[in-house]
């Protein structure tokens, strides 16, 4: 069965608001194995609904269309739907009802415009919306149906996991689907996906790569008969090609997973940090609980405070500047000694956009110190296209990931 989507709202022609629906919506429904054939985006206009719904159920057996379900006056697509439909809004007194409980559980009175959320297409189905008020609506039309969600954006996904993609799957005797996300760090997304060309072969497994910086996440996704084996089929073969490149999976991320595997030696790790001015600090203490694993961290940019709060030799730094393996290493072990932490590690590089004393952009140092580490240093060769405050960005957050990266080994 082929799909059409249709996002309304005037803020999205204007470009106020980024169409995230459409994105979300086209990769769940390929996840699905679901065709998305057109994506149109129309303004808050009643006649441009209904000619956008109509010309697409010529095409499509449905259409999924977001926003306007709303109270005001903008919110026009329930009343595109009844016309689309020849039918008339009536009331829907389940909804209405639930309307005054809400007003009264706040002590407000209801709005005359409130109740405009409780009109419905006659015939019109309701999709639960465990996540808001307003349910999304089902309205069969001869071409096909259409699915109305709500414009924002967490509350059209649930409805839409919870409600649309079973029905739709169902609708179109879709096979059932399994997915899964492994999280890799430190490789190239063209090395992952090399190494991995024999899993793409395997039958009925789809392989998706998503990188950010200095990570890459393996979305695994398998079909058909037997879908579950085929995922866990999938999955092991990747984590025997990849090794411990893969660090977690779904959505554990890797500062969890450094949180995890120290806490369960009971040791803490202290950051003394350059380039990234305390990011690597920032992301060990998201997590709740980090003040058991994170000391503390030590922003010391200016070279001569790496000598004074860290113990970095004053020799090493007048002979090789601030960039090189040996001050990352007196940084890790200045910080671990000065802090009384298990681990410490260190960084130094140039984030650019323009060299530093002879060392181009991208130079990164890292060193951990502590138990099993005799300083290790890394030197990431990280080259990144873009200009100015991009490249920084980028750089810096490459740093991080690879500094917990090393952590995690
Ligand atoms: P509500 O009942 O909250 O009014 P609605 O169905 O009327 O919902 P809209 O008023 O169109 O939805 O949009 C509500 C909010 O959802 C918008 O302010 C916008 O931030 C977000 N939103 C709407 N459409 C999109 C879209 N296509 N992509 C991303 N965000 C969107
Ligand atoms: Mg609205």
């Amino acid at each position: 069965m082929r799909v059409e989507l249709l996002t309304v709202g005037d803020e999205l022609l204007l470009g106020d608001t980024v169409n995230g629906n459409a994105a979300w919506l086209g990769r769940r429904l390929a996840d699905h194995g679901v065709e998305v054939t057109r994506s149109v985006v129309v303004g808050d206009e009643t006649d441009v609904i209904v000619e956008a719904v109509t010309a697409a159920l010529g095409r499509a057996g449905a259409v999924i269309t977001t926003g306007g379900l709303g109270p005001t006056y903008d919110d026009l697509t329930r009343d595109a739907l009844a016309k689309a439909a020849g039918v008339a809004l009536v009331r829907d007194p389940a909804l209405e009802r639930r309307l005054h409980e809400r007003a009264e559980a706040v002590g407000r009175a209801l709005q005359p415009m409130a109740f405009r959320m409780a009109e419905v297409p006659e015939g019109a189905g309701l999709l639960r919306n465990s996540a808001g008020t307003a349910p999304g609506l089902r309205v069969e039309l001869p071409g096909g149906v259409v699915y109305a969600l709500p414009g924002v954006p967490f509350e059209m996904r649930t409805i839409m996991d919870e409600v649309v993609l079973p029905e739709l799957a169902e609708r179109a005797g879709l096979p059932a689907v399994e997915r899964r996300t492994l999280r890799t760090a430190g490789v190239w997304e063209s090395v992952v996906a090399t190494r991995l060309a024999e899993v793409e072969a395997m039958d009925g497994v789809r392989l998706a790569y998503l990188p950010d910086p200095a990570e890459v996440k393996i979305r695994v996704t398998a079909a058909g008969p037997d879908a579950a084996g085929r995922l866990a089929a999938a999955e092991a073969r990747i984590r025997e090609l990849l090794g411990p490149v893969v660090y977690g999976v779904e959505d554990e991320t890797l500062d969890r997973v450094v949180h995890r595997l120290l806490a369960e030696r009971s040791a803490t790790v202290a950051a003394a940090e350059s380039l990234t001015g305390g990011l690597i600090g920032a992301e060990l203490t998201a997590m709740p609980g980090s003040s058991a694993t994170f000391a503390g961290g030590v922003v010391a940019y200016a070279t001569e405070l790496k000598a004074r709060l860290l113990g970095v030799p004053e020799g090493l730094l007048a002979e090789h500047g601030a960039v090189h393996p040996d001050v990352a290493a007196a940084m890790a072990e200045g910080v671990r000694a000065r802090l009384g932490a298990t681990y410490g590690v260190g960084v130094t590089g140039v984030a650019g956009p323009e060299p530093q004393d002879g060392h181009p952009v991208g130079t990164v140092y890292i060193g951990v110190a502590g138990p099993g580490y005799s300083p290790i240093v890394v030197s990431p060769r990280l080259p990144v296209p873009g200009t100015g405050r991009e490249i920084r960005a980028v750089i810096r957050r490459m740093t991080v990931v690879h500094a917990l990266e090393l952590l995690r080994r």
